[in-house]
């Protein structure tokens, strides 16, 4: 059978026999009314495993972030994030249309932000300025490389928002990946942050869905902000028991997702044809190809080897490790990217 080894995202995983059978298994109802038990049973799942108060269940992290970003500003309000972040750069313009907000776009180290970075960038009152009132963080960082925080450069970012009066947001696509990596807990986090955004269909191998999770005020005003954008949803409790299941069986395993990673990046230190690997934390590498190569020819070569993969740059290779991903497809994938004549 010919090699199909797909690096492209962690979003391309299926669900497992073993995920299969919860979602048949779910008990569902009717989401809208507030009545699919297993809905309900995955938004408090993880309320209580993040030390949150409420949490609401949607079809996708971008809709999570979008209803955060409403419910945290007012229109003509400024939202704060790194240039590289998500909410600004891949959720096509949403804050623009539908918070009807500007944003202030910071240089993080690898799009990790510090109080240093933030403070000067806070309007003060003004009638020329728009009021400064949200922070957003991503943890770990998609175009960082899956650059992570630890908590304690959370805290004094917490802090300056608190003296400063301003939200703080947390997208948390990939979490769990970013506390496999440090350690910290996720109890601890809750306090921190007004709202997080947590995906359950990237690391965690759920076909569908994500869960914001802030206060009971703030979930009731995002619900219905969900019903506006559409994303109220009848059923779905087939979806949520997926993300139950995720959270019970494919959390532990993601430090074999950033193992992966590490051996992908040793191997990659090694190439003629790759200049420099950022250095690997979690289940992202990224590497830039050598000056005189084209990331879009490597990524071309490999595809017709059956190394899936993708550029985030004229010069740079994106390899995601996931679920789907095993030891075997890695070593067959050093293999391939020691032969390959770039
Ligand atoms: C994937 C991702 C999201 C959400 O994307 P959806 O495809 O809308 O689920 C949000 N933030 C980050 C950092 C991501 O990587």
């Amino acid at each position: 059978m010919a090699i199909r080894i797909d690096f492209r995202s962690d979003t391309v995983t299926r669900p497992t026999p073993g995920m299969l059978d919860a979602m048949m298994h779910a008990k569902v109802g009717d989401d809208v009314f507030e009545e699919d038990e297993t809905v309900n049973e995955l938004e408090a799942k993880l309320s209580r495993i993040f030390n949150m108060e409420a949490g609401l269940f949607c079809p996708s992290g971008t809709m999570t972030n979008q209803i955060a970003i409403k419910c945290f500003t007012q229109p003509m309000d400024e939202v704060i994030c790194d240039q590289t972040a998500h909410v600004y750069r891949y959720e096509g313009g949403g804050i623009a249309y539908n918070s009807l907000a500007s944003v202030r776009l910071l240089h993080g180290d690898r799009g990790i932000l510090t109080p240093e970075l933030i403070d000067p960038e806070i309007n003060e009152p003004n009638i020329h300025y728009p009021d400064s009132t949200l922070v957003v963080l991503e943890n770990t960082v998609n175009k960082g490389g899956g650059a992570c925080y630890h908590l304690n450069q959370i805290q004094p970012i917490h802090a300056l928002c608190q003296t400063k009066g301003l939200k703080l947001h947390l997208d948390g696509a990939r979490i769990f990946n970013a506390l496999t990596e440090t350690g910290d807990a996720a109890k601890d986090y809750g306090q921190y942050f007004d709202g997080i955004s947590v995906c359950l269909s990237k690391g965690l191998g759920s076909p569908a869905g994500s869960v914001l999770l802030a206060s009971k005020e703030t979930i009731r005003k995002a619900r219905k902000i969900r019903k506006v954008l559409g994303g109220g949803m009848r059923q779905v409790g087939f979806l949520a028991g997926a993300g139950i299941y995720a959270l019970d069986n494919n959390v532990e395993r993601l430090k074999i997702d950033h193992q992966h990673a590490r051996a992908l990046e040793s191997t990659l230190n090694s190439l003629s044809y790759v200049d420099h690997v950022m250095p690997v934390q979690t289940n992202i590498v990224i590497f830039k190809v050598r000056e005189g190569l084209e990331a879009i020819n490597i990524v071309r070569k490999l595809t017709d080897l059956g190394i899936l993969c993708n550029t985030t740059n004229r010069d740079t290779v994106r390899f995601v490790t996931h679920l789907d991903i095993t030891s075997e497809m890695i070593d067959q994938a050093i293999d391939i990217l020691k032969n390959l004549q770039p």
